[in-house]
This record gives structure tokens, sequence and C-alpha cells, in this order.
């Protein structure tokens, strides 16, 4: 059976976004369709919001609706300390947990040579500036355990390693190849404090 014309855009608009398949896109067309039009309203204001308001950080990258954002603005938080992430979900699961009161650095991906991404399509020129600042005195490399988050850990290690600043890598806890927005809060926490010196 074919769709009307305003469902099947919305079901191509819908397969767009990731993991949705077809199937759950036609689902979802037709719920949305069923929903009182205030509902349906409220998604896309929410929809266009979201990608108007959203921007990146000046300081630390991270996505936020205001520049800098509330973390970097922080005057409670150790500016001793960087936490250099690979996506700005990460900082989300680490401020959950609570146990870090430092500052952040979302490097928005990691080095991959087989998908062609080098260090410069990375924000590290950005966190080489930041690193200037006398006050850091530590780097936590908290990217991912897989085999691009270790290569990018490597190869930041490899550029501080004069700078005299201590590089620490999140403790082993964290299961190999886990992301760390799906990381528990114990074992994140555990991760966290039980960084050591890479
Ligand atoms: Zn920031």
């Amino acid at each position: 059976m074919r769709h009307p014309d305003p469902i099947n855009r919305l079901i191509n608009e819908l397969t767009k976004l990731p993991g949705v398949g077809p199937k759950t896109a036609q689902r979802l067309a037709y719920h949305l369709v069923y929903r009182p039009a205030g509902d349906v309203a409220a998604l896309a204001a929410a929809l266009v919001e979201a990608k108007e308001k959203m921007k990146y950080c000046s300081v630390c990258f991270n996505l936020t609706d205001v520049d800098p954002c509330v973390i970097c603005s922080d005057r409670t938080r150790d500016k001793t300390i960087l936490c250099v992430v690979e996506d700005p979900r990460d900082v989300v699961a680490i401020e959950k947990v609570k146990v870090f009161r430092g500052l952040y650095h979302v490097l928005h991906g990691a080095i991959s040579p087989m998908e062609g991404r080098g260090p410069e399509t990375l924000r590290i020129k950005e966190l080489l500036t930041r690193l200037k600042a006398p006050e850091v005195v530590e780097v936590i490399l908290a990217t991912s355990t897989d085999i691009e988050g270790e290569a990018t850990a490597m190869y930041l290690t490899r550029l501080l390693k004069e700078s005299g600043i201590k590089i620490t890598r999140l403790a082993r806890g964290l299961p190999v190849g886990t992301e760390l927005e799906y990381a528990d809060e114990v074992t994140l926490t555990r991760a966290l404090e039980g960084r050591r010196e890479y």
C-alpha cells in the first residue's frame, strides 16, 4: 500500500535519523499523526529551537545554549584539571556521577585512520592553546577504550609529553570498546577515581 504523500515525506525524514529503519519510521509517522495537534506542534518547536539555540562553547566546545557554557563559567570548578572527551554526550555522562569538578575539552570525535579522520579534524589545536594556561596541572584523557579512542589518547600523550602537565587516563574497569555514555555510574566513578598516569 502506498502512504499518502505527507506521511511519505515524514517517513522519509524520520529514516534519516540514526537507528531508525523504514519500519520504525512508518510506526512513528502514523503515531505522530494520531497525536493531539498541540503535542506535535510542541515537538516540532522543540526540534527547531534545539537546532537554533545550541552552539559550541567557545572555551571547551561542549554543546551549549549560552557561551561560555555553564561549566566553563562556574567559578567553583577546578581550573587545574581538564578532562578531554570525544563527544558532548560524554560530558553529560561524567557530570551525572558528580565526582569530577574540573573542566572539560570536547574533541568532537577521535582519530580514525580507517575513516580518514586525522587529528586536524578534531579540536586539538584549541586544546593545546588552552593548555598554555599556567594553571592547568592535569589532563585526563577520557577518550573511549576502542581503537580510535586509544589512538587519540596516544597521539595527545605524545603531543603533551614535553609540556610538564600530568597526563592521566581513566582506569580500566570500563570494558574495552565501551563508550562513556553507556557506562554505568559506579563503573564511571571508579574509572575517574582510579585514573592513572599515562
Ligand atoms: Zn564550556
